[in-house]
């Protein structure tokens, strides 16, 4: 489905080069959750952006379904990016909004008429289990039913495709298997691909089918779960 090809991806800062991807080559297959682990400085969401381009790579392609989507014009960026959702580690609502708005925020931005944005936006509030706090506000919920909006929101577009980037790292650990468990379902219901980055082997073990380890800018292993953290 998905095939990063020789990416790489340098930043300028201060005069220097920083080298954050160095020839990255990998396969994410559909339907499956992907994790991708490293420390603090790794690369982990300099790759994820590279999956919506975010950030345009240096070189090297992104293919989605045998396109080439680093040769998109804006317009088919746009479009693209419409069938990709995004979940955040600090969840990035607005607070100045219901849930319900949070979640037609993306519908509101894809000129879905009101009518079908509340409707489509209920339907998702009910598949993360918040349908009866539609028209309450963020600060109103805990941290772990406000990741539950951020992750209706995402699927509110009806995606092809979900990038977690550290999703549950700013919550406690029994609210993460909540949301891992969310996202299982979300995955295994809808037969969403899941990309995730973390730095928590937890997350990787309870929640992804391959794994891909990165350190320096580079894969140094990568393949089936049990595979890479089993058989060392
Ligand atoms: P991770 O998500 O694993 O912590 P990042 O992808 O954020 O890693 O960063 C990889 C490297 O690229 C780091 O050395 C980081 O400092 C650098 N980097 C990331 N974004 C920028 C940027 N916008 N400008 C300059 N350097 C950056
Ligand atoms: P508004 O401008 O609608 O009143 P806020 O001022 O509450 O909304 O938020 C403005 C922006 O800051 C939003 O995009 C939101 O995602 C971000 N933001 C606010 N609070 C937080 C937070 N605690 N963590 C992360 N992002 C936040």
């Amino acid at each position: 489905m998905i095939r990063l090809e020789h990416i790489s991806k340098t930043y300028s800062l201060a005069g220097r080069t920083v080298h954050a991807l160095n020839d990255v080559s990998l396969q994410i297959h559909q339907g499956e959750v992907f994790g991708i682990i490293g420390r603090s400085g790794a690369g982990k969401s300099t790759l994820i952006r590279m999956l919506n381009l975010l950030e345009q790579p240096s070189s090297g392609q992104v293919w989605v379904q045998d396109q080439d989507i680093t040769r998109f014009s804006g317009a088919q960026l746009r479009a693209f990016r419409q069938g990709v959702g995004m979940v955040f580690q600090h969840f990035n609502l607005l607070h100045s909004r219901t849930v319900l708005d949070n979640v037609c925020f993306p519908l509101r931005l894809a000129g879905v008429g009101r009518v079908q944005r509340h409707a489509r936006a209920l339907e998702v509030l009910e598949l993360v289990g918040l349908k009866d706090h539609a028209n309450k506000y963020p600060r109103q919920l805990s941290g772990g039913q406000q990741q539950r909006v951020g992750i209706a929101r995402a699927l509110a577009n009806r995606p092809q495709l979900l990038l977690c980037d550290e999703a549950t790292s700013a919550l406690d650990p029994e609210t993460t298997q909540s949301i891992l468990r969310l996202l299982r379902e979300i995955n295994q219901e809808l037969g969403l691909t899941i990309v995730l980055i973390t730095h928590g082997m937890d997350v990787i073990r309870s929640v992804c089918d391959r794994v891909a380890v990165i350190d320096a800018g580079q894969i140094v292993e990568c393949g089936e779960v049990l595979d890479v953290f089993l058989h060392p």
